[in-house]
């Protein structure tokens, strides 16, 4: 996460309300038992050194969404991941997904120079030895109906920040998920993941940091720890998001 917000003025919360409603890639999910997935976007190396263990002692794995030009650098949530966290990560099974290169707001960069960022990060990434990636999460989640429309075949999902399940009719250029920081972010993501057990849904969850002193878009392991022991008394299975789609879809 940059210190950048996008911008909350009347016209642009409408365009997003309305991005977000237009289904482009509608897609039936159904799942045989509930679904957690769980994102770190950037991505900060706690993620990767806090995070990713945690979810492994638990048998679980998770989704890390890399912008390939924070690579070895610094943003707003610490240190960022470097070429060894990717080897770790892929070696362990984790999914490496797209954040674009360069991390813009999708919604006002054009949507050229949005495809070049994306086709630029897969290539990073690429040269950096993962796999190409086939899900993206938009940055700040923010996207428009062009972009929408016009993503790269290879890609199965995008994935947003606004909160709600993924169940029964879904738009994968838009898949919902929760933050798990905040105000009432945890709580909130407790909530919803009770509501994911009972109705068998597809809840993504996403946070960016993991550390004792988290950023205000990071998590503490502990809260992180809670909602991973609280899915598996629920019986809810955590997946990557790529999993998690293919299971879906089935
Ligand atoms: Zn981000």
């Amino acid at each position: 996460m940059t210190t950048y917000a996008p911008p909350r003025d009347p016209l642009s919360k409408a365009r997003r309300a309305w991005t977000q409603a237009r289904r482009i890639a509608p897609a039936r999910l159904s799942f045989s038992e509930p679904v957690l997935s769980l994102c770190f976007d950037d991505f900060p190396a706690s993620a990767a050194t806090i995070g990713a263990p945690l979810l492994e002692r638990y048998g679980a794995r998770g989704s890390f969404f890399a912008s390939s030009s924070f690579a070895e650098g610094e943003s707003g949530s610490g240190r960022c991941f470097g070429l060894p966290d990717l080897e770790r990560l892929r070696n362990t099974g984790h999914e490496i997904g797209c954040h674009t290169f360069t991390h813009s707001d999708c919604a006002r960069q054009d949507l050229f120079a949005t495809l070049q960022d994306i086709a630029r990060n897969r290539d990073a990434l690429v040269a950096m030895g993962c796999e190409p990636p086939v899900s993206l999460a938009y940055p700040y989640g923010e996207t428009s109906i062009p972009l929408k429309r016009a993503l790269p075949k290879r890609l199965a999902c995008a994935r947003g920040i606004t909160a709600g399940l993924n169940r029964g009719l879904t738009d994968l250029a838009h898949l919902r998920a929760y933050p798990l920081f905040g105000r009432g972010g945890i709580a909130g993501a407790m909530r919803a993941l009770r509501q994911a057990a009972r109705t068998k849904a597809w809840m993504i969850a996403f946070t960016h940091d993991v550390s004792t002193t988290p950023s205000p878009w990071g998590t503490h392991p502990d809260e992180l720890e809670a909602l991973i022991v609280m899915a598996r008394q629920l019986g809810v299975t955590i997946l990557p998001v790529r999993d998690a789609l293919a299971r879906g879809r089935a």
